[in-house]
């Protein structure tokens, strides 16, 4: 029996009736596209992030698209973020004309290395996108105070980390704005895509709802030059469904990282690094290995998916190339591309199947 990375038919299979009947009502409904179903989804993702509003967008992407152009940033300005994370967090500062400036990981979380920030940030940085990065939380506080200092704006990419906390407060509930994505691997994933955006302040929330609608407030008014980036019904409706078991499935998570923390205790691996004030959720359990590729290849063989997160920093892809960084610039991050590999970590795992998979880790 061979084990998926993540097993998204057996999750369906827990809550079929209920996606199957939110389904339907949409089709009674036909109301497709900025409807009931979207508009109840903004006000339970605020609830659940402890924030006054959210705004729901076509995906993760959009979501920093849209964040970062209501915030004004464009060409001559600078975003600092982490070269360790999916190539969307540094892409959408580009796609904004701004440039992404990197600061390289911590060597246990994997998140920006706080302590490198300050220094990067010049008169021409606009903004901080911090990355939570597979699921456990950076401390974004102290991002808030570095950045008040300078007058910049802080986005937390929590496209990773939906229901994690540090020092008890939840993922993107801190920040100026916060970005989420409903991939359907994320910890909360639609059957399509999909994205959120949450705030505190009311009136980038007006500007976010104008932007996703072709800068219109009022239809067939347009007042600035927007995007076509909505949430449909359909995916709103299968994201309430699932976000009232978020938690549970969180904690699932949880429990079988707890499993792998104690077969694995005694494994020539390196364990996923934990910051003891973060509540991860384990969006992916990440070890290390020098041999890495060896142990891709033991686990492949023996029936078992694994994956590397990232293969490549994003100072080193191709896209960035005319940014003029080289190999060496962010040590950290380029060690950690070379050594990191997930494992399958999901509430369906059962304890044979982390069994059989340590047993292959071991040897
Ligand atoms: C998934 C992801 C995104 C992009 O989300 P999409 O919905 O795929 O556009 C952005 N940042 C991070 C860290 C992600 O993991």
């Amino acid at each position: 029996m061979s084990i998926p990375l993540l097993d998204l038919k057996a999750q369906y299979l827990t809550i079929k009736n209920e996606i199957d009947q939110a389904i339907q009502n949409v089709l009674d409904s036909s109301i497709f596209i900025m409807g009931p179903e979207m508009k109840t989804l903004e006000k339970e993702i605020a609830a659940y992030c402890g924030t006054k509003d959210a705004v729901a967008v076509a995906n993760g992407t959009d979501a920093l698209i849209l964040t970062l152009k209501a915030f004004g940033i464009g060409p001559g300005d600078e975003v600092i973020t982490t070269p360790f994370t999916f190539f969307a967090s540094a892409e959408t500062i580009a796609q904004v004309g701004a440039t992404p400036v990197f600061v390289d990981i911590d060597p246990v979380t994997l998140n920006m290395d706080l302590t490198l920030l300050e220094k990067k940030i010049t008169p021409q940085t606009k903004a901080i996108i911090a990355v939570h990065i597979f699921g456990q939380m950076l401390d974004v506080e102290k991002i808030m105070e570095i950045a008040a200092r300078h007058n910049i704006k802080v986005i937390e990419d929590a496209a990773q980390a939906i229901g994690a906390e540090y020092r008890g407060k939840k993922a993107g509930s801190i920040a100026h704005a916060s970005t989420f994505s409903f991939f359907p691997t994320k910890n909360l994933g639609a059957y399509g895509d999909g994205g959120m955006i949450v705030t505190n302040d009311e009136d980038l929330a007006t500007q976010l709802r104008m932007l996703r609608f072709h800068g219109c407030k009022i239809k067939y008014y347009h007042d600035e030059i927007g995007y076509n980036s909505r949430l449909d019904e359909m995916q709103a409706a299968i994201l309430r469904v699932k976000l009232r078991y978020l938690d549970r499935w969180n904690e699932g998570r949880r429990e079988r990282a707890k499993v792998y923390d104690q077969l694995l205790a005694d494994a020539s691996v390196q364990l996923p690094g934990r910051d003891p004030l973060a509540l991860p959720i384990y969006h992916l359990y990440v070890l290390r290995s020098e041999e890495r590729n060896i142990l891709m290849e033991r686990l492949k063989a023996g029936g078992v998916a694994s994956a590397v997160y990232y293969p490549v920093p994003l100072h080193l892809q191709k896209a960035f190339h005319t940014l003029g960084y080289k190999v060496g610039d962010f040590p950290v991050a380029e060690q950690a591309c070379e050594q990191a590999l997930a494992i399958p970590c999901y509430p369906e795992l059962s304890l044979d199947q982390q069994r059989q998979i340590v047993a292959l880790i071991k040897h």
